[in-house]
């Protein structure tokens, strides 16, 4: 396993529609057992290929830490997921991304979900989540389809947040703080 490289705003890779799975073989176990360990590192719950610069449908995510910090983990592997439907209640949770740093907004979204996805092992699954696991495969799902978090908040907010990563870029990377 190896840590990979996320990429940020405002790479524009970020706006790509990624491509489905065809087979669920062993180089893409190894690939996605790296995106688990980047995703444990930085620390996130949820990370998508094309984060890493990979423009499969394939997805990370373990939320079992989010509530419990002494929790055991929960590693989740989803390949090419689908939202079959999605509840009329909405809610909203304030979310943030590791391709855009440090920072958080709040965003509203179907409240459950139900998802059909291939495993690890290529077998079909399908699960009913909500609460957290619910925002989280929402919001990686939308990665797959070049859609970030920041689409869902307002355009004078989105606008702001892009402006400020496009000057981050131009400037270069932050002098190290001594
Ligand atoms: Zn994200």
């Amino acid at each position: 396993m190896a840590k990979l490289d996320i990429i940020t705003l405002p790479d524009r890779k970020l706006r790509m529609k990624s491509m489905p799975v065809e087979r669920v073989d062993d180089d893409l176990r190894r690939l996605m057992d790296s995106m688990l360990e980047t995703m444990y590192a930085a620390p996130g719950i949820g990370l998508a290929g094309i984060q890493v610069n990979v423009p499969r449908r394939i997805v990370t995510i373990d939320v079992a830490k989010r509530e419990d910090e002494s929790a055991e983990p929960e590693p989740m592997f989803l390949i090419n997921p689908e939202i079959l439907s999605s509840s009329d209640e909405r809610a909203t949770a304030e979310e943030g991304c590791l391709s855009i740093p440090e920072y958080f907004a709040e965003v509203e979204r179907a409240a459950s979900v139900r998802v059909a996805y291939l495993d690890r092992d290529g077998k079909r699954q399908e699960i009913e989540a909500d609460g957290v696991l619910a925002i989280c495969l929402q919001h990686e799902i939308d990665h797959l389809d070049g859609k970030l978090f920041i689409d869902h908040i307002s355009k004078l907010k989105r606008d702001m947040v892009i402006k400020k990563f496009a000057k981050q870029a131009r400037l270069g990377p932050k002098p190290p703080v001594l």
